[in-house]
């Protein structure tokens, strides 16, 4: 009694047996055997494990599962990573996240004197960069616009 024998495609490559639980490949729906990577309840042939944007080998470059699509690692980072707003690398792992932008943790460090930030330290956004709280007093550049503070242009002429 075999079970299912209404396939198109009757490429019989492989031997007879196997008669029970066969496995199929999730991408081309084809028996899996032999070689089968296995993710959770999902298996694929091994040359069928291949990123879904670019079809590169999945098995070997790491790989993120997005939406039942499995993409490879660069995709998935170009797709849907989180971008250091200072190097434009994608970020794995710790995140800072300060006024809307992400960072590296390493990344994101005053801009003048490249220190870290100490943790829960206040940090100056100068307007284009983020600044340590020892800087921020050496910013006296006269085209950097960030004194608001007091309303002294009334005898401007
Ligand atoms: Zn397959
Ligand atoms: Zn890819
Ligand atoms: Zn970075
Ligand atoms: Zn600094």
């Amino acid at each position: 009694m075999s079970s299912s024998g209404t396939h198109q495609q009757g490429t019989a490559a492989g031997g007879r047996g196997a008669s029970s639980g066969s496995i199929r490949c999730q991408r081309c729906r084809e028996v899996c055997k032999g070689e089968v990577v296995r993710v959770q309840d999902t298996h694929f042939h091994v040359k069928c494990f291949t990123c879904t944007v670019c079809n590169c080998d999945l098995a070997r470059s790491g790989f993120f599962q997005k939406r039942g699509e499995y993409v490879c690692t660069a995709d998935y980072q170009r797709l849907y990573g989180t971008r250091c707003d200072r190097c434009d690398g994608f970020i794995t792992g710790e995140v800072v996240s300060a006024l809307g932008r992400t960072y590296h943790p390493r990344c994101f460090v005053c801009s003048l004197c490249r220190k870290p930030f100490p943790i829960g330290d206040r940090v100056t956004f100068s307007g284009k960069d983020c600044v340590c709280q020892q800087c921020s007093h050496t910013l006296v550049k006269p085209n950097e616009p960030i004194r608001i503070h007091g309303p002294s242009r009334k005898s401007h002429l």
